[in-house]
């Protein structure tokens, strides 16, 4: 370690930012081997958005289920999008993926035979979800800190990461600040990992914790680096009407009906076969329609009801006891003896940063490769969800692919890689977008320009898109990041200054969702959760491609398309 002046500079072999189940797992391979490894993270680890994963973790272990069968659903429910060997390499090792995680110490249901319970989901054709009650997400987060903790990673929790020391086509560490006290350094790394989670905060109504605000991506970007298929963005059919606080799919997959205000079990119309278990785009699309034909419920009529009241009580309190708490302490329903309200809600985020099946992250469509850089969980982009993710996916990728991201950082180090030294400058375009933001002294806030941000994205780059709204909804951002330069933040303290991780955190969002917009408006076609009205069919001779978008320094965004891997299963139309 070497101070100079404020940055101090340490150093490791390797650097992972974000403590969710994709960092963690990544985290305990490499600190297992004995490599010395920091992990950053803004949120204490056991705060990370993965512990709210509620419903389940996908593997085929049922007796009428199959590894195939997992790859077809997940190819099908993608649209199309996926790249199929990164769908398979997940699909055959998500039986052994659970496994592992059972064996450090998760508790997972079980059925009557004692072996793991599963449980139906949405898009699927055989019950495949293993769960722990309706608190997946915080048994497997719990464990996996656990055992990473016992293994020795040295975690930097409370610590903002707000760049990336990248030079010519190398990537050598991050910079980040303490946020307890402002001071900046310098990580400096032979192999570096974002796994910093999803950026569903853009949008008014979102499923998503606070800390989830893309800031990797923009980060990423502003070194000219591509994002891909960012305009994929998963809207989940069950968040609490008005605040889109998320009742798990499971409340479905345990039985749960959609009614609306005339009483109708609407999902008849939409996907007479697997009905409220279709697909979520389907799901999001048919409830939010029926609010759009003035049949909605709920105070402003926007939202339907989810009707648990048919189920034996058991169930729900054995089952689903925490999504009964979260409707009664939001809503004041109480799942047992009414039905719930809900809408559509942003969730998931299936584009991020481009990586290759070893989770080594690309610098454009063609694939070459960052060296010592790696991504893994929702921030990337495998791409093994494509254009819609079926739920219980997304825990099972970030422990997959984190753990595959830690035994790939571990090959790249034991084959050897060369550190390339740090200077106290490379801190320096952080430090002074910290000043310029502390200094500014105009008159915008952040909190407001933040709303007026993610009330446009949830009106026109939500659910339902449009050639003219999406180009309402640029304008603004436009706007918004000419209006960013005028901010002034209150506090200029340098202690727990959450005006100033804010306002980052807004820079941030404001250039991730034009990254969203832009691929959304040039998708001319509709293909999973991007639905245009104006193009409602799917067009695969021209946009069966990932989005590789990249920003200059004048906020503009350039768009190439790459290949789609194909497989064993040939697009087909996507029915339900
Ligand atoms: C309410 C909810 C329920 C869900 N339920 C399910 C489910 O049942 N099944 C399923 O498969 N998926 C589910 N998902 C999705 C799934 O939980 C996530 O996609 C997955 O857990 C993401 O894991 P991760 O490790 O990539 O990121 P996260 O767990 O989100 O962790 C991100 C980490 O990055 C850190 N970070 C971010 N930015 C910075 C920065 N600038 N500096 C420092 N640190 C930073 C954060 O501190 C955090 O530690 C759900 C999601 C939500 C929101």
């Amino acid at each position: 370690m070497s101070k100079n002046s404020h940055v101090t500079i340490y150093e490791y072999d390797a650097v992972i930012v974000g403590s969710g189940l994709a960092g963690l797992a990544a985290a305990r391979e490499l600190t297992l081997a004995g490599k010395k490894t920091a992990v950053i993270t803004k949120l204490h680890p056991l705060r990370s958005h993965s512990g709210a994963a509620q419903g389940g973790i996908n593997a085929a272990l049922g007796k009428e289920d199959s590894t195939e069968l997992h790859e077809f659903d997940t190819v099908k429910g993608s649209d199309y999008l996926a790249d199929q060997d990164c769908v398979e390499l997940m699909c055959t090792k998500a039986p052994e993926t659970i496994r592992w995680a059972e064996r450090m110490g998760a508790v997972f249901s079980r059925n009557e035979e004692g072996n793991i319970a599963i449980r139906p989901f949405g898009g699927q054709s055989q019950p495949r979800a293993c769960y722990a009650k309706d608190r997946t997400g915080l048994t497997l987060l719990q464990t996996i800190y656990e055992q990473a903790y016992r293994a020795g990673i040295e975690v930097y929790d409370e610590w903002y990461a707000g760049d990336l020391l990248y030079k010519e086509g190398k990537v050598s560490g991050v910079v980040a600040y303490n946020i307890k006290d402002s001071q900046v350094a310098i990580f400096n790394a032979k192999v570096s990992m974002f796994a910093t989670g999803g950026h569903g905060r853009a949008y008014r109504f979102n499923s998503n914790a606070h800390a989830n605000t893309g800031d990797a991506l923009s980060i990423v970007a502003r070194h000219g680096l591509p994002l891909e298929d960012m305009e994929f963005v998963q809207f989940h059919p069950s968040g609490l009407g008005g605040s889109g606080v998320l009742i798990s799919e499971a409340a479905r997959g345990e039985g749960g009906r959609l009614y609306n205000s005339l009483g109708e079990r609407f999902m008849e119309k939409y996907a007479p076969n697997a009905m409220e278990l279709a697909s979520r785009d389907v799901v999001s699309r048919a409830i939010m329609e029926e609010v759009r034909q003035g049949r909605g419920v709920g105070k402003d009529g926007q939202s339907v009801k989810l009707d648990l009241t048919h189920l034996d009580p058991e169930i729900i309190l054995t089952r689903l006891p925490e999504l009964r708490e979260l409707a009664i302490a939001f809503q004041g329903q109480d799942m047992l003896k009414e039905p719930i309200h809900i809408s559509a809600t942003a969730h998931y985020s299936m584009g991020g940063i481009p990586t290759n099946i070893n989770t080594q992250v690309q610098k454009n469509a063609a694939g070459d490769l960052v060296e010592g850089f790696y991504a893994a969980g929702e921030c990337s982009c495998v791409s093994v969800h494509g254009a819609n993710r079926l739920g219980a996916n997304s825990v099972l990728e970030a422990l997959f692919f984190g753990r595959h991201a830690g035994e790939n950082m571990l090959k790249a180090l034991n084959e050897g890689i060369t550190l390339r030294p740090a200077k106290p400058e490379d801190a320096q375009r952080f430090i002074d977008e910290m000043n310029t933001i502390k200094t500014s002294n105009g008159s915008e806030s952040v909190p407001k320009l933040r709303e007026e941000l993610q009330a446009g994205m949830t009106a026109d780059a939500g659910v339902f898109r449009s050639k003219t709204s999406l180009e309402r909804q640029l304008k603004l951002i436009d706007e918004l990041l000419e209006r960013f330069k005028n901010i002034r933040i209150d506090d200029k303290s340098n202690t727990f200054n959450t005006d100033l991780q804010e306002a980052l955190e807004l820079g941030h969002m404001l250039e991730y969702s034009k990254f969203i917009v832009v691929g959304a408006l040039e998708r001319e076609e509709s293909r999973g959760g991007h639905y245009r009205e104006d193009f409602p069919e799917r067009n695969d001779e021209k946009f069966m491609v990932h989005t590789y978008a990249t920003m200059d320094k004048a906020y503009q965004i350039n768009i190439e398309w790459g290949k789609v891997t194909p497989g064993k299963f040939d697009p087909m139309e996507r029915k339900y």
